[in-house]
Formats: structure tokens, sequence, C-alpha cells
């Protein structure tokens, strides 16, 4: 089993930039975001329990689940959401697991936006923080999504602050530089994940 390091931060932190730095170090890459639509795909017991409970009009006319029709009725039904999530969120769970157990790199990387919301740190062993000045994270986000700044500081409320996520760090990337500055501290990190997935596998088990 590879060592797993957790990776998280808030909207436009930089987490996908600093996962495709990982990848291109040939590092497997677990994305909490593709399992969550993995889980829908059609044929999956996640979509045949939605269509189940809404009907066929959720699915779109290939037959694969209408996201947006999906996020407008959970957004005035608090109940439905609380009932998606209990379906959804044991699945993605296990598939993630499942993805951790079947990567081949020495180390690899648990992507997952809302770690410290959902306190998914516990699949991890170590968790790696990006963070960046709010300003900074603000202007990309705005720069990238092509949206208001009002709306990007509403998703920064609803997300975990910076200070919970700091707390819960092992590591931490400082993403207010440029690109090189990033990838020097992918590079640090790398080697020091490469190290400590020798010693776990030097350690002697029953
Ligand atoms: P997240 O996955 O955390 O939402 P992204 O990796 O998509 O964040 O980064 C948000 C935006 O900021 C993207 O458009 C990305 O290209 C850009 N970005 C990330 N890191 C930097 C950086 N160091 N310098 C300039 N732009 C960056």
């Amino acid at each position: 089993m590879s060592l797993v390091i957790g990776l998280t931060g808030g909207i436009g932190s930089g987490k996908t930039t600093v996962a495709n730095l990982f990848a291109a170090k040939h590092i497997d890459i677990i994305d909490a975001d593709i399992v969550a639509r993995e889980v829908v795909e059609p044929g999956s017991t996640g979509l045949q329990a939605i269509v189940e409970k809404l009907g066929s009009d959720i699915l779109l006319t290939d037959g694969s689940l209408n996201r947006s029709k999906l996020r407008e009725a959970i957004f005035s039904d608090s109940q439905l959401k609380e009932w998606l999530n209990q379906l959804l969120h044991p699945m993605i769970r296990e598939k993630m697991q499942q993805d951790i157990a079947a990567a081949q790199s020495p180390y690899c990387l648990l992507v997952v936006p809302l770690m410290v919301e959902n306190n998914l740190q516990a699949m991890t062993d170590r968790l790696l923080v990006v963070d960046v000045d709010e300003a900074i994270q603000v202007a990309r986000t705005q720069q990238r999504d092509n949206v208001p700044t009002a709306q990007v500081r509403r998703i920064l409320a609803s997300q975990a602050s910076r200070e919970q996520r700091l707390a819960a760090a092992d590591d931490i990337i400082c993403n207010n530089g440029n690109g090189d500055n990033l990838e020097q501290q992918v590079t640090k990190l790398h080697l020091e994940y490469l190290a400590l997935s020798r010693q776990q596998n030097n350690t002697p088990q029953c």
C-alpha cells in the first residue's frame, strides 16, 4: 500500500496546478471530484438509486445524470440533499480506498477540496495544504471561472477557513508566488515523500 498524501486547499488555491506538478513526477493522483462523477456513471448503483428516487426525468437523453437539474433539486430541498449525501459519500469513500489500494507509485496523492470540512484526513497519512493570500485566491478564481467577486466570496465563506485548514496541515505549500516557485516547493516535498515512503516500506510489519 502506497503512502497516502492528502492534498487540499480552498477554491482557486492551486490544488489542480499542484496535483499536475506531482503527476508530472509520475505520482498517482486520486481526485475526489473525478471519483464523485464515477459513482454516478451510467450503469452505476449510484445512478440507479437516484433514478429510483427522482424518476428518469433526472437523466439526460444519453442516459447520463443531469447534474444541473440535480443541483437545482437539492438546492431547494435539504432532506433530498441529505439523502443524496448519505447515498454517495460512502460510495465515494469506498472508491477512493480502492483507487488508493491500486496505486502503483511510491506514494499517491488524494485530492479532496473539502477534506477538512468532511473530516477525511483519516484516509491519509499526511495532509498537504495549498495556502494562498485571500486577495490572490479571489483574483485567480475570478479570472479562471469568469465570475463576480461576490460569488467567489460566497463560496469562500462556505468553505473551511484558512486557519482551520492550516491547523490540520502537516505540510504547507505557499502559492502566492509564480509557477517556478510552486514547482520548487513541489520538488522539495516530492523528495521528502519519497524518503518517507522508503521508510514506511522498511518498517517491519506482521
Ligand atoms: P484549485 O484547483 O485549487 O481550484 P487551480 O489549480 O485551478 O486551483 O488554480 C486556480 C487558478 O490559478 C488557475 O487558473 C491556475 O492556472 C492559476 N494559478 C495557480 N497557481 C498559480 C500561480 N502560482 N501563478 C499564477 N497562476 C496560478
